[in-house]
């Protein structure tokens, strides 16, 4: 089968590799028919990750039709389309059953190897699925599969980023940062607040940001429009969803008092001059989220099936699983949002 494949930061290629067959009983293999390029996938691709063991499979975001299962999957069966949880996770531990897989100390991302133990991700002809029962699900009638792929982390995350950042009717929340994570917090937080602001730097994000309901404002427009929405009390609630430490910065300094910061930007920088006294003055929150498909993807598939949320004006590109290497080179350069790729 062919395989999208970091050897080393940077270079990157699409070749043969042998197909993956089912190792136990608990195993699936799923024929992907669609998969997209996450964010994530940026920080191996440049060599940011400590540990990343060269040679992987990328991609955590996928889904497709399951070809064959091991006796002990029962949820799914050859021929089911199904979507596919961006991590693993036991099921079994303190953390899993009390509803906090993200934090199961037997976690691993596909396409991470080395970070977490050893699994190929999705941006490949076919893809090992551990645990198939916990990570698939049925895609329901009507959802198309580059749809369903958004389930494997955009979504969740979206999602996440809304509810940490308890926001309730009547509310002005401000998201920072017009990628798809940022998108997708526009989707679910248009569904409850008074109004949502997007800032990003980006003209055609903030195309699409307007196009799914929120007011985009340029950074340098953002005090005075959330200045004017909020009679200069500043924002109930700020999500933060560009993942760098300025973006953090400005997103505390957004929030009204007694504010909510929600974080679901990728922060790997150890330290941050994180401004206690104004934390204190103004009585902050401050919350970091990850998605969590686990949680969440029966309800996300719910307002799918009904079209109460719709991500595909995020696709900006679609490409051959063999045209990989120029996916990701116009993803890096910040020139597409979602990219798609099919196998
Ligand atoms: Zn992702
Ligand atoms: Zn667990």
């Amino acid at each position: 089968m062919r395989a999208v494949i970091l050897d080393a930061p940077g270079v990157l290629t699409v070749r043969d590799v042998a197909d993956p067959s089912l190792g136990a009983d608990t195993d699936a293999v799923v024929r992907v028919t669609a998969t997209a390029i996450c964010g994530a996938d940026l920080f191996p691709y440049h060599g940011h990750v400590p540990g990343f063991e060269m040679s992987t499979i990328l991609g955590h975001e996928f889904a497709g039709v399951v070809e064959t299962v091991g006796d002990h999957v029962r949820t799914v069966k050859p021929g089911d389309r199904v979507a596919c949880t961006s991590t693993i996770s036991c099921g079994t531990c303190a953390h899993c059953r009390a509803g906090r897989s993200s934090q199961c100390p037997d976690r691993a991302l596909f396409g991470y190897s080395g970070v977490y133990r050893q699994l190929h991700g999705g941006q490949a002809d076919r893809v090992l699925i551990p645990n198939a029962e916990r990570c698939l699900r049925v895609i329901p009638d009507g959802i198309a599969d580059e749809v369903a792929v958004f389930v494997s982390d955009m979504l969740p995350t979206g999602y996440s980023a809304v509810r940490r950042a308890d926001v309730t009717p009547g509310d002005v929340v401000v998201v920072v940062g017009c990628g798809t994570v940022g998108l997708m917090a526009i989707l679910f937080a248009v569904r409850t607040a008074r109004r949502v602001i997007a800032v990003d730097a980006i003209a055609a994000r903030r195309e699409l940001a307007s196009r799914l309901g929120a007011q985009a404002v340029a950074p340098d427009q953002a005090a005075e429009a959330i200045a004017a929405a909020t009679g200069g009390l500043g924002a109930d609630a700020v999500i933060e969803a560009a993942g760098s430490a300025g973006a953090l910065t400005a997103a505390i300094g957004m929030a009204r008092g007694q504010g909510t910061i929600s974080v679901v930007g990728a922060h790997f920088e150890p330290d941050f001059p994180l401004n206690l006294g104004l934390m204190f003055e103004k009585e902050l929150t401050l919350r970091v989220t990850w998605g969590h498909p686990f949680n969440d993807r029966d309800r996300i598939f719910a307002l799918l099936a009904e079209g109460q949320i719709d991500p595909t004006p995020a696709i900006t590109h679609r490409f051959a699983l063999s045209d990989a290497a120029e996916a990701y080179r116009i993803f890096d350069a910040r020139e597409a949002v979602k990219v798609i790729l099919r196998p």
